[in-house]
């Protein structure tokens, strides 16, 4: 058997982030003391252009990624993002979907549609302005992403997944008027347990709200049962309203970690190709592309790095792993 044979067999996602800047500072994400004015984001000539992404999606897709995440930092941030789009939606087969804070999505989701995106996905923390703020540290109104939302639906990108981190303290009350908000819209909410990601949201065990409270106080009020997985690795484990008002979606990252089934590899919006969300280098792509290699050499340089990975750092956590230095989510993109 040709090895790039297993190897199709390993990946299926390919996460790919266009920026590390934010409007947005969400305290578990990028809080303000370390992501201030004098913080250095990347230059934009340190950016992968528009083409050479495409490029790498076009050799990640032989290797095997048929779903494409674009992801930043604020991905709608990025100017002509749906240019990007364009030019990804040509590799045939390609499930192409977005995730952005949705500040921009009213304005942008037609445009991102007629490129080509197929589905979004949605941050939504609460419905509350005030919780809101708490969380993403901004004066945006909730009303704003709500408008984003039914935007991105009624331009066809569905159904639209709204992810919800949830952190003890700030917004587990905002869980059941989530979860009323969403019955019955078609669009399907997931819960996400709050991460030990980067190094700067001084992240402690103890704020997380572990999925299984979160089901309980749920299924306390609305009744739900488990579906089967759209697929063998399935990041979010999915339920169903036993009444029929939908689906929700679930991701124990912290507390049922799924590392032996991880599919997915991370290209940040420099080049570098990260096997793991918790990973702490990474690897340089954007100096093979600008040295002239071929695709071929491309593709079997990511092969080879695929191959030595044994990332499992959700299983392994501990207080050792709370040492190394983590990359951070929002230059990585989730
Ligand atoms: N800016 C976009 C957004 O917020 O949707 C895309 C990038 S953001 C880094 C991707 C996802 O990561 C978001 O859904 C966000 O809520 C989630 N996220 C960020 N920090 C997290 C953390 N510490 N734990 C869990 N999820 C986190
Ligand atoms: Fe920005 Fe998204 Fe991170 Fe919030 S989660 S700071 S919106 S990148
Ligand atoms: Fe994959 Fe790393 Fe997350 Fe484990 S910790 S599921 S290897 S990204």
């Amino acid at each position: 058997m040709n090895p790039k044979d297993a190897f199709q067999r390993q990946i299926r996602d390919l996460r790919i982030s266009v920026t590390d800047r934010c409007n947005f500072r969400c305290i578990y994400c990028m809080p303000k003391e370390f992501f201030g004015r004098e913080y250095e984001f990347l230059k934009r000539v340190e950016l992968l252009t528009f083409e050479e992404i495409a490029r790498l999606t076009r050799i990640f897709n032989t290797l095997g990624a048929k779903k494409v995440r674009i992801t930043g930092g604020e991905p709608l941030i990025r100017r002509d993002i749906e240019d990007l789009i364009s030019l990804l939606s040509t590799i045939p087969d390609l499930d192409l979907t977005l995730t952005t804070n949705g500040s921009l999505l009213a304005q942008k989701a037609s445009a991102l549609k007629d490129a080509g995106l197929k589905r979004v996905t949605v941050s939504l923390d609460a419905l509350d302005d005030e919780t809101f703020k708490a969380m993403n540290d901004v004066n945006f109104p909730v009303e704003s992403v709500l408008k984003g939302i039914e935007a991105a639906s009624e331009v066809g990108l569905n159904p639209v997944k709204i992810n919800m981190v949830v952190k003890r303290g700030i917004n587990e009350n905002s869980i059941l008027p989530m979860v009323r908000h969403f019955r019955n819209s078609g669009h399907i909410l997931r819960f996400i347990e709050y991460m030990d990601v980067g190094t700067t949201n001084g992240w402690r065990l103890d704020q997380i709200v572990s999925i299984n409270e979160i089901l309980g106080i749920i299924d306390n009020e609305f009744p739900i049962e488990p579906l089967e997985p759209n697929y063998q690795g399935e990041v979010a484990k999915r339920w169903v309203y036993k009444d029929g008002a939908g689906e929700i979606g679930v991701i124990a990252s912290v507390t049922s970690p799924f590392c032996g089934n991880c599919t997915r590899i991370r290209l940040s919006a420099e080049g570098r190709l990260y096997t793991c969300l918790f990973g702490t280098e990474g690897t340089d792509l954007r100096g093979l592309i600008r040295g002239g290699k071929t695709n071929d050499d491309i593709s079997d340089f990511i092969f080879d790095v695929w191959q030595k990975r044994n990332d499992r750092y959700s299983e392994i956590r501990s207080s050792k792993t709370a040492e190394l230095k983590r990359v951070e989510m929002s230059y990585i993109g989730g």
